[in-house]
């Protein structure tokens, strides 16, 4: 048996057993390509933003609203997901030392100070690598770690122009650095499943591909797009890409998360629509979903050519 993660599978049609091509990541049968449409504009969603967020913090800019907005409920929607928890205490660790210590920030910190590092069961080099890659760290020859382009831009903020905790510039950084390493993350982590059929990361893949499913939704809407102030999903079709994530409990445990329920801070969803049976998302993910639209629809254009 090779290690290749083949997507075709035998299905008892009720008379025969037919061949049928399923998605590599969700699994529900795929008529395009190894992704489901779906699935394709997942993981476009999850580039298209993380780029955005890191080409704005590259140049020291603050990035665009619709882009800050979306990134801070997708960050909310996966704050609780184990997998991130220990690149956040290490990036939280080593912005403190920098802040607190100038000495840090001009001769580094030893990999051996970050006492986080030391406490996780996550590989230590693969969390400083995955940072690095990110560009949120930078590793000297000597193995000492100093800011990456990322955390420089949020640095510059409170040592250069002295802004406190509390600003909004300050949050906005902070915002889109948790953004950046968890979308880099979760790339990484699907990537790797197409690849070698690891753990799926099921939650963050739900929350793209509803996103994705608006979009499909949408997409064909031409002339009406500037004017919805309002992106529904029927109830059904919501349930349907929940359905990966197998028991009652995770599916109600997720239902409880994006709507807010169990924190009083509404994420993915803002509203159920009884009569209608549909969910109302977020608006502010309304100009993420328009500009997603439009970058597909362009992408879409250029491949036609
Ligand atoms: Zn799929």
């Amino acid at each position: 048996m090779d290690n290749e993660n083949n997507n075709d599978r035998w299905v008892f049609d009720g008379k025969y057993f037919v061949k049928v091509k399923r998605c590599l990541l969700c699994g529900l049968p795929s008529h395009t390509d190894k992704l489901c449409e779906n699935c394709q504009y997942a993981l476009f969603q999850i580039r298209e933003l993380k780029d955005c967020l890191t080409e704005a913090l590259r140049e020291g800019k603050m990035p665009p609203d619709w882009a800050l907005k979306a990134a801070e409920k997708i960050t909310e929607t996966l704050a609780d997901y184990p997998y991130f928890l220990a690149y956040k205490k290490v990036i939280s660790e080593i912005v403190w030392y920098y802040i607190i210590d100038d000495e840090s920030l001009y001769n580094g910190i030893e990999i051996e100070e970050v006492t986080e590092l030391e406490y996780t069961h996550r590989s230590r080099d693969q969390i400083l690598r995955d940072l690095y890659e990110l560009e949120i760290i930078d590793i000297s020859l000597d193995r000492r770690i100093f800011p990456g382009k990322m955390l420089k831009s949020l640095l510059d903020l409170k040592k250069i122009y002295g802004d406190n905790f509390a600003s909004f510039n300050w949050k906005s950084y902070t915002l889109a650095i948790q953004a950046i390493f968890m979308l880099g993350i979760v790339e990484k982590l699907l990537e790797k499943h197409i690849k070698e059929n690891t753990p799926l990361p099921r939650i963050p893949l739900v929350t793209f591909k509803i996103l994705s499913a608006v979009i499909q939704k949408y997409k064909d809407k031409t002339d009406e797009l500037d004017r919805i102030n309002e992106f529904r999903l029927l109830d059904i079709e919501l349930q349907a890409l929940i359905s990966i994530l197998g028991s009652k409990v995770s599916k109600n445990r997720f239902y409880i998360n994006i709507t807010g329920i169990k924190d009083s801070n509404a994420k993915l969803i803002e509203d159920f629509d009884e009569k209608e049976k549909e969910f109302i998302i977020h608006k502010d993910l309304n100009n993420y979903i328009k500009r997603m639209i439009e970058r597909i629809r362009d992408v879409e254009r250029e491949r036609k050519r």
